[in-house]
């Protein structure tokens, strides 16, 4: 019986199981050698106010040369570097830099008002001991202005240990930095819970941005109802048509991000977006 089974064992494992755990091993060790090669590029995207149609500030969005014509999206890696743990070297490798960023691209127009940056902040990282710690010593090394960083969390990191997730994210406050729940209505948080937390901005996920006009329009006037109240800013993810932009406005919402205005460019790209 035993030789059978392990037999079959075998048997699986020259497949489909086989090649998917070897890929992932693969991509793995690239991952490990992507960072000690610094082979990670960051485009920011823009985040627009709906009043003025100026930008604010970007979101600082990862992208990994893998080989030398190969611009990895995040999509295709961020899950095996967070299940392999390198996501919290990357995610703080990737932090520094945007600030890097952001300070060069205000020093180059020191006359106009400072544009912040966005950085994602994924659950391993934000489950870290000393993350706070860690955010503190970039703002320092990199001398860029607390208020011109922030970053994003997911609800659902938000929700998981919320006693722990409140004192974590009233330090970054205190430190001035910026919070925003990201992808907001795909996750399940309740609202008693939410209105604890020291954030000041909602992401709507693009989803019900895209279903603006069919059935998004109940989900994003919520959304923003909810925001008011809680006297949130609201950035709606994934605005690709004028009607999006459009009917937004109308409902209410500060700002958007997506490819109407701009798809995530490279740092070169950034000045002339902050044009006046
Ligand atoms: P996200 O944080 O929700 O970022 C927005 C994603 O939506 C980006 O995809 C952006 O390119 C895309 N997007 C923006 N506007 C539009 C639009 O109008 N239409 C459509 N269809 N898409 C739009 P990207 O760059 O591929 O990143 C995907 C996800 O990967 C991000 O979603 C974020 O969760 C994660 N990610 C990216 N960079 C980092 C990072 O440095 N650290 C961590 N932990 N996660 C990251
Ligand atoms: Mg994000
Ligand atoms: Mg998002
Ligand atoms: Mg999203």
């Amino acid at each position: 019986r035993a030789k059978t089974a392990g037999r079959a064992r075998v048997a699986l494992f020259d497949g489909s199981l086989h090649r998917d755990a070897v890929r992932r091993l693969e991509m793995e060790n690239d991952l490990r050698a992507g960072l000690r090669d610094e082979a990670f590029v960051l485009h920011f995207q823009p985040i627009v106010s709906l009043a003025d149609r100026r930008t604010q500030g970007f979101e600082a969005l990862v992208r990994w040369r893998r080989t030398p014509d190969a611009l990895v999206h995040p999509g295709d890696f961020i899950a095996i570097a967070e299940e392999s743990g390198l996501i919290v070297p990357l995610g703080f490798w990737v932090m520094a830099q945007a600030c890097r960023a952001a300070v060069r691209w205000n020093a180059a127009e020191p006359a106009r008002v400072p544009r912040w940056v966005s950085v994602n902040v994924s659950p391993r990282q934000f489950r870290c001991d000393d993350v706070v710690e860690r955010v503190r010593a970039i703002l320092r090394d990199t001398g860029i202005a607390p208020g011109l960083l922030k970053i994003e969390i997911t609800e659902s990191v938000a929700m998981e240990n919320t006693e722990r997730a409140i004192a974590v994210l009233r330090s970054l406050r205190d430190l001035g930095v910026g919070i925003s729940i990201d992808d907001f209505g795909t996750g399940y948080s309740s609202l008693s819970s939410l209105h604890r937390l020291p954030f000041d901005t909602l992401k709507i996920d693009r989803s019900f941005v895209g279903a603006i006009g069919r059935d998004g329009d109940g989900i994003v006037r919520t959304v923003l109802g909810l925001a008011r109240s809680l006297r949130l800013a609201v950035v709606a993810e994934g605005a690709e048509t004028a009607a999006q932009v459009d009917a937004l406005a109308a409902m209410g919402c500060d700002q958007a991000q997506g490819f109407h205005f701009s798809r995530p460019v490279p740092e070169a790209a950034v000045a002339a977006l902050i044009a006046p």
